[in-house]
């Protein structure tokens, strides 16, 4: 264990405690070097609401300055060059939009492209900066080891973050993804990365067994000794680290002061967010935001046939005694939403002893029901419904035909769920839809939705995805067939650990 030093004790750093234990507390460096706390809790900063923002000036602000004054309140504890630095080095011409995250309006309804990053999916926003958080958190713990990212993805995390960490000092970076559970153009992505730092492994399992494995091993104290000893020190760039939430917030207020600057509505006007849910990372930035004083109507979660969030959300009972089911939106293709646990932090009014105990009764029963306060706290704030594979196809192919706008497969769920809302719901807000992927992430399944199905491989779909619809493909997976394939390992989930020591052995 390494302990903080040389904070000066005027300075208010806003701490982050375990959700599982209030006695755990660290500060922000601290909190993003770990990831995850020892615990097996979640980082929170308790003291959230009392950050709180002057809205009309959110409102002039453009990404970097908003990113800017998120990530200072949040990481109290990091100097204003090095949040300055971070800012300016994640958010540059990687993107290939200056925005970096653009308003589309279709129809009467905003889509926010999350989509314009180095792998052309939302993961990029936080993990184009956190490798950067994690560098100077890093310095500021005085700590010495090298970090060891350890990382379970269902696709987009996985290339994101061999993006964000590849050749960064000080670091190795080691992925998991589930084998068959990722698309082509994902496992592409990932397989073709370069790197003296970066190693990609395939699972034989589903995300969940991935994910599962890597929270355990995480907490394997053996294994924690044996990589002190070598000079190394886990950490995590899932969402469950709270540097890839907190810089989710900010796309949340430059979309609202956006619809501000375009005269769609007026400083405190409430809007609706229909987030595609998977982990429950982005949505819960969302509230962040809405914690923050962002003026939030409700906070839809669009869920893919694997619908145990729905479920959760409209009768407070999270089950995971079910069959998991590979869709065709496979991000979202998740049965534990690990950053659910925060969520029900702050709805439980942060009891980490009751949060203990339901995350207690979710491993051992897989199963728990949250109380009667907590239920009616959500039913407040959230909405959710969830969209079948075939109403996928229909969507995307349904709003291309109205609009010309293509949607990924992920989008389009979160088009149709808010479909769904409309139905049940008066309610006449404003409404963004958060687009999660650029359709050439999933080209197979979304040129199969326009176009019906084809015999052709999904890598060559790409060009005759754009030459069909007109729109260019990404430069950032242009030509990806023709890359060399760099990684090939694979193992079980129980092997994973073994397979770790073999990566880190051989010293690369
Ligand atoms: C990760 C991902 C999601 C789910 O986001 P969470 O933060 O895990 O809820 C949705 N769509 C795409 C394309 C993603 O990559």
């Amino acid at each position: 264990m390494f302990k903080l030093t040389d904070y000066s004790e005027e300075i208010m750093v806003l701490k982050y405690e375990s959700t599982r234990n209030k006695n755990i507390n660290v500060n922000p460096s601290e909190a993003v070097v770990k990831g995850l706390s020892d615990d097996g809790g979640l980082f929170v900063p308790r003291e959230i609401e009392e950050l709180g923002l002057d809205l009309q000036e959110m409102c002039s602000l453009g990404f970097h300055d908003t990113a800017k004054k998120i990530l200072s309140l949040f990481f109290a504890d990091f100097s204003e060059e090095q949040i300055n630095d971070s800012v300016m080095n994640a958010y540059d011409s990687k993107f290939d939009s200056k925005d970096i995250v653009p308003v589309e309006k279709v129809g009467d309804r905003f889509i926010m492209e999350l989509f314009h990053g180095s792998t052309i999916a939302f993961k990029d926003i936080a993990l184009s900066i956190l490798p950067y958080l994690m560098k100077k958190a890093q310095s500021n713990c005085k700590m010495k080891e090298d970090i060891v990212i350890l990382t379970a993805t269902s696709g987009d995390t996985g290339k994101a973050a061999l993006e964000g960490f590849k050749d960064v000092e000080g670091t190795k970076i080691i992925i998991f993804y589930p084998n068959d559970g990722v698309s082509p153009v994902q496992e592409m992505q990932m397989v073709t990365t370069e790197g003296d730092n970066t190693h990609v492994v395939a699972v034989e399992g589903n995300f969940d067994d991935a994910q599962s494995a890597v929270k355990e091993i995480f907490n394997d104290l053996e294994l924690r000794e044996k990589l002190g000893d070598m000079g190394m020190k886990f950490s995590s760039a899932n969402s469950i680290n709270i540097g890839r939430l907190v810089p989710q917030i900010s796309y949340y207020f430059t979309t609202y002061a956006d619809l501000v600057k375009k005269n769609e509505i007026q400083i405190g006007d409430e809007i609706n967010f229909v987030v595609p849910t998977g982990n429950f990372g982005n949505i819960l930035a969302g509230f962040f935001a809405k914690l923050l004083g962002l003026p939030v109507n409700k906070l839809i979660c669009a869920a893919n046939e694997n619908n145990v969030l729905y479920d959760f959300l409209t009768t407070g009972v999270y089950d995971i005694n079910r069959e998991f089911k590979k869709t065709m939106s496979p991000s979202m293709d998740i049965l534990i939403s690990s950053n659910l646990e925060r969520l029900l932090y702050f709805m439980s009014n942060k009891d980490n002893e009751y949060i203990a105990e339901l995350m207690n009764q979710l491993k051992t029963e897989k199963r728990y029901e949250a109380n009667d306060e907590i239920k009616a706290k959500i039913k407040e704030q959230f909405w959710s419904s969830y969209c079948s594979e075939d109403d996928t196809t229909d969507t995307v192919k349904k709003v291309y035909e109205e609009f010309g706008y293509v949607l990924d497969t992920h989008t389009a769920v979160a088009y149709k769920v808010y479909e769904d809302y409309l139905k049940e719901n008066k309610d006449d807000s404003k409404t963004v839809i958060l687009s999660t992927a650029s359709p050439f992430k999933f080209t197979g399944s979304v040129y199969r939705s326009l176009f019906g199905d084809t015999d052709m491989k999904e890598l060559d779909l790409i060009k005759e995805l754009s030459d069909k619809t007109g729109i260019k493909v990404p430069v950032q997976i242009d030509g990806l067939g023709e890359r060399k394939i760099l990684h090939n390992r694979l193992c079980t989930p129980a092997s994973m650990d073994k397979e770790i020591l073999d990566i880190l052995r051989e010293g690369k």
